[in-house]
């Protein structure tokens, strides 16, 4: 996306071109616009509160201080290795990643282990980790609202209603298509507005069966399907689903509804990362801040190639 360059700061009332305390000292003298992190990360609340986040969940900051500087951030799917060092090449001090790296308890961050390495190689460069995970899903413009806005759904709805949000926040949503279409055509909207991916997008379900009412869960979704059956859905597009859930949904399906599309984890919530970039640039624009946001080019979905029947 393009850099945020918002100009003169709330700060540099006086147009110096450095923020104006009260002693006549700059906070940061050789980046006079750029956020601390703490102030970065209050704007991240706003967007994206913790208290959206689910019980079992971990978000937050995971490495980094909060008096630094931020000038870059870039946003990811996975803290892998090679996305931690796509950061730290393009010169990012802030990391910002859907998934937690560190989501089980440790007793040790050696570098003798991947993760090991991940956080050796984040503090040893000076940029900062922050999960925002279930929080992003849950939030107005989180994961599966960019998920349904994508796929044109209407009177969009949350499938559980968050506990500690307003109505329109929770896991999973659901709406309406503008119109009625054939679940094969569907699936290929699917697959056209999600990234290229090996797995590509597998369907269970009649191709010429008729669709309207659209569930979707960004990622692993098939924990939802008492409450895609509730909502009525005819299809339901999730990623991860095993086979035992989805087996037992599809002998529960009425008419053969809901209909299941399965789609990569990994693609599923890339969609949220360039929407994010956005929202966060214009939240600290709001601010006076002055940040460059990129979206990591990298592909962390773990599959590389696929063979199929046909
Ligand atoms: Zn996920």
């Amino acid at each position: 996306m393009e850099p945020v360059n918002t100009g003169v700061t709330d700060a540099d009332r006086d147009g110096s071109g450095t923020p104006d305390t009260a002693s006549g000292e700059t906070a940061a003298p050789d980046k006079p616009d750029a956020p601390t992190l703490g102030q970065l990360l209050l704007a991240v609340e706003e967007l994206w509160p913790e208290s959206l986040a689910e019980n079992w969940d971990e978000v937050g900051l995971v490495a980094g201080r909060p008096a630094s500087p931020v000038t870059r951030v870039m946003f990811a799917v996975d803290p892998t290795l090679e996305v931690i060092e796509e950061a730290v090449e393009w010169g990012a001090e802030l990391l910002i990643t859907h998934h937690p790296l560190l989501l089980k308890g440790v007793t040790s961050v050696a570098a003798t282990s991947a993760k090991g390495k991940a956080i050796h190689r984040l503090i040893e460069s000076g940029t900062a980790l922050l999960t925002v995970h279930t929080n992003g899903d849950s939030a107005v413009g989180g994961v599966s609202d960019v998920l349904a806005d994508a796929l044109g759904l209407e009177d969009v709805a949350p499938l559980t209603a968050a506990t500690n949000g307003l109505p329109e926040e929770g896991i999973g949503r659901v709406g309406e298509l503008s119109e009625v279409t054939s679940l094969g055509e569907f699936a290929a909207r699917v697959f056209g507005i999600l990234p290229s991916v090996a797995g590509g997008v597998r369907v269970s379900g009649d191709k010429d069966g008729l669709v309207r009412r659209v569930a979707v869960c960004g990622g692993a979704g098939d924990s939802l399907f008492n409450e895609v059956r509730a909502s009525n859905a005819d299809v339901y597009v999730t990623a991860d689903l095993r086979h035992h859930p989805a087996s037992e949904a599809r002998e529960e399906a009425v008419n053969g509804r809901p209909y299941l599309i399965d789609v990569s984890h990994f693609a599923s919530e890339w969609l949220w990362l360039p929407a994010a970039a956005s929202a966060l640039g214009n939240v600290l624009a709001d601010q006076g801040h002055d940040v460059e946001i990129q979206v990591s080019t990298t592909n962390s979905d773990p599959w590389d190639f696929i063979l199929t029947p046909g």
